[in-house]
């Protein structure tokens, strides 16, 4: 499979194992590229980010398999950075230390205006998102949602990541229960937050396949609706299966292939050591 994936992770953060063994196995399926993007640290006790000590170790693998694999795989440099007002430090600052080939910008935890506690809508646990939207916003879903859209659109606004991580990830522990997809200010606020990154910025949104091949969501990250609309807006699009294991690296690939076509969508973006370039989809 001619293809990329540029969203993984190793055992440097919360994935499963050493970088190099997602480097053999991107080669067995014919992947022309590979980008790491550990979770980049956050200044508070968790169990999914690389630890600040531990930065310039990652930096420093991903570079030497750079250079030991030049000849079989393009392999770049990145970190999935969380994006929390007030307390994540700003993108650029990474950039700088890793000297990254790419940002990937991702929100998993919403802060609510001058509260401390966070509302944790990712990992496994569907107990955990269902704490936090009762405890901060009272299991009023629409005001959990509106917290989180605001959030990325801050995110695009300010960090200016190169791509925007599972645009939609806040329905994932949803199931139906707070808030509808189908519910008119839902679709609204959707398109709000499309139509700033499609106006005001340069960020490509990924398609990514985690939530389909972890059985913890019925659709892509984003749903096919909201790809309908990433199409119609001209917004660059990504391929990623958000890997936490080598065996993941082309997780629902030909699906999410075969959905973008009937879309019509006709390109990738991925990146190369200078910078951006696009892949017809086949
Ligand atoms: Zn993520
Ligand atoms: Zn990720």
């Amino acid at each position: 499979m001619n293809y990329f994936n540029l969203h993984t992770h190793s055992h440097f953060c919360d994935g499963k194992e050493a970088p190099e063994e997602y480097v053999k196995r991107a080669i067995t399926l014919g992947f022309h590229t590979l980008g790491f993007s550990s979770h980049a640290p956050v200044p508070f006790e968790n169990k999914f980010a690389i630890r600040e000590d531990r930065l310039e170790e990652y930096f420093q693998t991903i570079r030497d398999l750079k250079i030991k694999y030049h000849d079989r795989i393009s392999i770049l440099l990145s970190l999935e950075i969380d994006f929390i007002p007030g307390i994540t430090k700003d993108f650029a600052g990474f950039v700088k230390t890793g000297n990254l080939d790419y940002t990937i910008g991702g929100v998993h935890l919403i802060r609510k205006k001058g509260i401390e506690d966070l509302w944790f809508i990712d990992g496994p646990l569907q107990e955990r998102y269902d704490e936090g939207i009762e405890k901060l916003f009272n299991g009023h879903g629409r005001k959990g949602v509106e917290a989180y859209y605001n959030q990325v659109l801050e995110m695009v606004g300010t960090q200016k990541p190169d791509i925007i991580a599972h645009f939609d990830k806040i329905k994932m522990h949803n199931k139906n229960r707070y808030f509808s997809e189908e519910e008119g200010w839902y679709k609204d606020l959707v398109w709000k937050t499309l139509k700033f990154i499609a106006d005001e910025s340069d960020c490509i949104i990924e398609v990514n396949t985690r939530g389909l091949y972890k059985k913890r969501s019925d659709t892509f990250f984003p749903s096919p609706a909201i790809l309908e609309q990433i199409h119609h807006l001209k917004i660059p699009v990504t391929l990623s299966s958000d890997a936490h294991q080598p065996q993941e690296l082309n997780g629902y690939y030909e699906e999410a292939l075969k959905l973008m076509k009937e879309i019509g969508f006709k390109e990738l973006v991925y990146f190369d050591k200078k910078g951006r370039i696009t892949q017809d989809i086949k």
